[in-house]
C-alpha cells in the first residue's frame, strides 16, 4: 500500500510503498477514506516530540473495515468506523475507573510484542505504528480497541475529523472541563481543536465564548461557530481584552495552541475559582510558570487528553450533534487533498491559514 513515511527527524513525509500485515487476533484491518492533518503529526515532524522513525504518520482518520481477526467481535467487514488513538485495554485502573484516555496498557497490550512480525514493514524491515494507528496510509491494521463502530450515513471525510481534533476540542469542554449553562469561555487558538472548543462552549451554553487569535480569517470562522465575542491577539493584549469583556475573568478558559506563553495567558484571564484547561501540546523541556499567590483564589491549571474522551460513547453522539445541525464539520474542511499533497498540506497548516486539511483516498 502507499504510505507517508517519515524517515528523518526534522523531516518531510515521503510517498512510498509499504507492506501491511494481516489481523492478529484482536486486530482489524481498515481501508483509509480520508484522514485528517493534524498539529500533533507536524510536532513529530519537527522533533518537538521524539518518535523513532521510520514511522507512517496521521492519527485523524476514519474508513471501512475489510477484514478482522478471530476474536474480534464489534466489527464485521463492511461496518464503518472511526479510528481513535486513545486506545484502552479496558482493565486497568484508569480505564475501570473512566478515565479511557489515560489507559496503562497502551504501550504494551495494544500493540504488537517485539517477537512478533511487525503491523507495518518495508523490504522486511519494521516500519514504526504511529499512536496505535498509522492514517496517512491506504489501509490500517489496528486493535479492535482504537476503534468505533458508526452509522453508515455519515460522510467519511467529515467523520475522520471527529477521530482527534473535534473529540479533543469538545471533550475538554464537556468532560475535562465540563461547562456549565451560562457560565463564561475563552479559546486561545482557533485551528481545528480551537474551533472545536468553540462549538463546544455553544453547545455547553455557555454565556460568553470569546475567540482568540492572531489571524483575522480564523477569527471569522470561530464567530461562524459560536464565538460571541473575537479577539485578534496580535492587535490587543488578550488577557485585559478577556478581564474587561467578563468583568474581572472567565469561568473557563482553553488554551489550543501549544506554548508556554499562551497557557500562561490562559491561567491570567480566569476569575477568581477559574479553571485554565491546557489542550495543546506544549513542546517537550518548556515549563509553564504562574504565580503562587494565585492559587490562594482556588485557580486550577489542568490538561487534557484527546478530550477525556471515552470515544466509543463520545464520537456516536458528536454524530448526532453533526447529523441535527448543531455541530459544524462541513465549514471546518478547507481542503481536500491527495495523499501524494500532504507536505504542502503541512506548509498550509504552518502558514495559519487553514483550519483543517483532509485526505481523500
Ligand atoms: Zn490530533
Ligand atoms: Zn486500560
Amino acid at each position: 500500500m502507499k504510505a507517508a513515511v517519515l524517515n528523518s527527524i526534522p523531516g518531510h513525509l515521503e510517498i512510498e510503498e509499504v507492506e501491511i500485515g494481516s489481523p492478529g487476533p484482536r486486530e482489524v484491518l481498515i481501508s483509509t477514506k480520508a484522514a485528517g492533518l493534524c498539529h500533533s503529526d507536524l510536532h513529530f515532524m519537527e522533533g518537538k516530540y521524539p518518535h523513532p522513525c521510520p514511522a507512517v504518520l496521521g492519527h485523524e482518520s476514519a474508513g471501512v473495515v475489510e477484514a478482522v481477526g478471530s476474536m474480534v467481535q464489534y466489527v464485521q467487514p463492511g461496518d464503518h468506523v472511526i479510528t481513535c488513538l486513545s486506545a484502552f485495554c479496558g482493565h486497568c485502573s484508569q480505564c475501570t475507573d473512566g478515565h479511557l484516555s489515560l489507559c496503562e496498557n497502551k504501550g504494551t497490550e495494544l500493540v504488537r510484542g517485539k517477537d512478533e512480525a511487525p503491523r507495518l514493514s518495508r523490504s522486511g524491515e519494521p516500519v514504526n505504528q504511529f499512536l496505535h494507528l498509522s492514517s496517512f496510509a491506504e489501509q490500517m491494521l489496528i486493535h479492535e480497541q482504537a476503534l468505533v463502530k458508526i452509522d453508515k450515513d455519515m460522510p467519511l471525510d467529515k467523520a475522520a475529523l471527529i477521530g482527534c481534533g473535534v473529540t479533543t476540542g469538545l471533550g475538554a469542554v464537556f468532560r475535562t472541563a465540563q461547562v456549565s449553562p451560562g457560565q463564561t469561555t475563552a479559546i486561545i487558538g482557533c485551528g481545528g481543536i480551537g474551533l472545536s472548543a468553540v462549538q463546544g462552549a455553544r453547545i455547553a451554553g455557555a454565556n460568553k465564548v470569546i475567540a482568540i487569535d492572531m489571524v483575522e480569517s480564523k477569527l471569522e470562522l470561530a464567530q461562524a461557530m459560536g464565538a460571541t465575542h473575537v479577539i485578534n491577539a496580535s492587535e490587543t493584549d488578550a488577557v485585559e481584552a478577556v478581564k474587561e469583556l467578563t468583568g474581572g475573568g472567565v469561568h473557563h478558559s482553553f488554551e489550543a495552541v501549544g506554548a508556554k506563553t499562551t497557557a500562561e495567558q490562559a491561567f491570567q484571564m480566569l476569575r477568581n475559582g477559574g479553571q485554565a484547561t491546557v489542550i495543546g501540546m506544549i513542546p517537550v523541556g518548556t515549563t509553564v510558570e504562574l504565580h503562587g499567590v494565585e492559587l490562594l483564589y482556588e485557580k486550577k491549571l489542568t490538561g487534557s487528553n484527546m478530550g477525556s474522551n471515552q470515544f466509543r460513547t463520545d464520537m456516536p453522539r458528536f454524530i448526532d450533534m453533526y447529523m441535527s445541525g448543531r455541530l459544524k464539520l462541513d465549514e471546518m474542511v478547507s481542503k481536500t487533498i491527495a495523499l501524494e499533497d500532504i507536505n504542502e498540506g503541512f506548509e498550509d497548516m504552518k502558514s495559519g491559514n487553514v483550519a483543517r486539511s483532509v485526505i481523500a483516498f
